[in-house]
């Protein structure tokens, strides 16, 4: 399995996934309709500029090529921003990925590994989040990806598709000496909102709720490295060679941060206090999310690399200082 698709290869994690694709002897093409990815971190393959909602690009992206299997990180993925524009979220997360799993059918590609979230199971009722956990999504950016593990579910009955859906806790850091990183032109994560408010005078960090339920009152994330990420689909793949079906993983460090602690570990990545002032709850947000990720160490042999948080955050400050010519102008 040497030849993959990587649908959203331009954008953040797919980035990071295309350069350990190929640093591991992987052929890689990308697809990326280029909406919120750059061409420029497009570095390990060709790219091909198309839209999964314009179904003859689709069908013009596989005609004439053998992909061995396909990973799909094309998304709408804003917590705050599906709650206000629903239809944009299902139409892109849903259908989106409908007209691939059908392209894939028809060019009989049989292996996918799919970008899903800790989001598809809403306010946790654990402390620590496995995979028979509740799924019972907030909001509908974590409602579109959970419609679509339950598709993956029905195409491996119906098509005998395999596939794997890793739900990302969150994705953090760079691998700055590769020239690629987090570049969303509208940031709204709170790691690289931290480090910007470091590196310019502009508006002081904003803190989105002090009043849930936690220990100070912030909400708490379990922050995993993006090439850890890139190392779970990959070992994804070797596992849908030996396995039918369609199967999902729980990706995190299995250790929380609040946001308070975030600020406070950057403050000493950085040098520097970093000023904020708290702003009400964004619509959406639940209090803790942290992963138990036991089951893809136990059955992928996942070992992610970056266990604490400081090199995390280090990697991205790294990135952030120094961005290459593409990094958009953000606001
Ligand atoms: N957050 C914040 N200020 C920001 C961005 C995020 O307080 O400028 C908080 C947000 O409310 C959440 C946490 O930081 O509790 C992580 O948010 P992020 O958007 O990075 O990831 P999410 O968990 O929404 O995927």
């Amino acid at each position: 399995m040497r030849d993959i698709l990587i649908c959203g290869g331009a954008g953040y994690i797919g980035s990071h996934m295309a350069q350990w694709a190929a640093a591991h002897g992987y052929t890689v093409t990308v697809l990326d309709n280029l909406s919120t990815g750059h061409a420029g971190a497009v570095r390990w393959g060709e790219l091909i500029q198309a839209d999964l909602l314009d179904t003859s690009a689709l069908e013009r992206a596989f005609k004439g090529r053998r992909f061995d299997a396909v990973m799909h990180f094309c998304a709408r993925s804003l917590v705050g921003e599906s709650v206000s524009r629903p239809y944009e979220y299902y139409t892109n997360n849903v259908t989106g990925t409908l007209n691939l799993l059908e392209t894939m059918r028809r060019h009989e590609v049989s292996k996918l590994v799919f970008s899903s979230t800790a989001a598809v199971f809403g306010n946790p009722i654990h402390d620590v989040i496995d995979e028979n956990h509740p799924k019972a999504p907030i909001n509908p950016y974590g409602a579109s990806k959970l419609m679509a593990e339950r598709v993956l579910a029905d195409a491996a009955h119906a098509h005998g598709l395999r596939s794997v859906a890793l739900r990302y806790f969150n994705a953090a850091g760079a691998l700055p000496e590769h020239g690629i990183g987090e570049a969303h032109a509208c940031e709204t994560h709170l790691i690289p909102n931290v480090l910007r408010s470091a590196l310019t005078d502009g508006p002081a960090l904003k803190i989105f709720g002090d009043d849930y339920p936690t220990s100070d009152g912030t909400c708490v994330r379990d922050y995993v490295h993006v090439q850890d990420l890139a190392q779970a689909h990959a070992l994804a793949l070797d596992f849908m060679g030996e396995h039918e079906g369609a199967h999902a993983f729980n990706l995190g460090n299995g250790q929380g941060f609040s946001v308070h602690e975030v600020i406070a570990a950057a403050a000493s990545v950085v040098g520097k206090a970093i000023p904020f002032e708290i702003a009400p709850q964004r619509a959406g947000d639940p209090p803790k999310l942290v992963a138990s990720s036991s089951k893809a160490r136990e059955q992928l042999g996942w070992r992610p690399q970056w266990t604490a948080l400081t090199p995390i955050l280090e990697s991205a400050w790294r990135w952030h200082r120094a961005p290459p010519s593409w990094f958009p102008n953000q606001n």
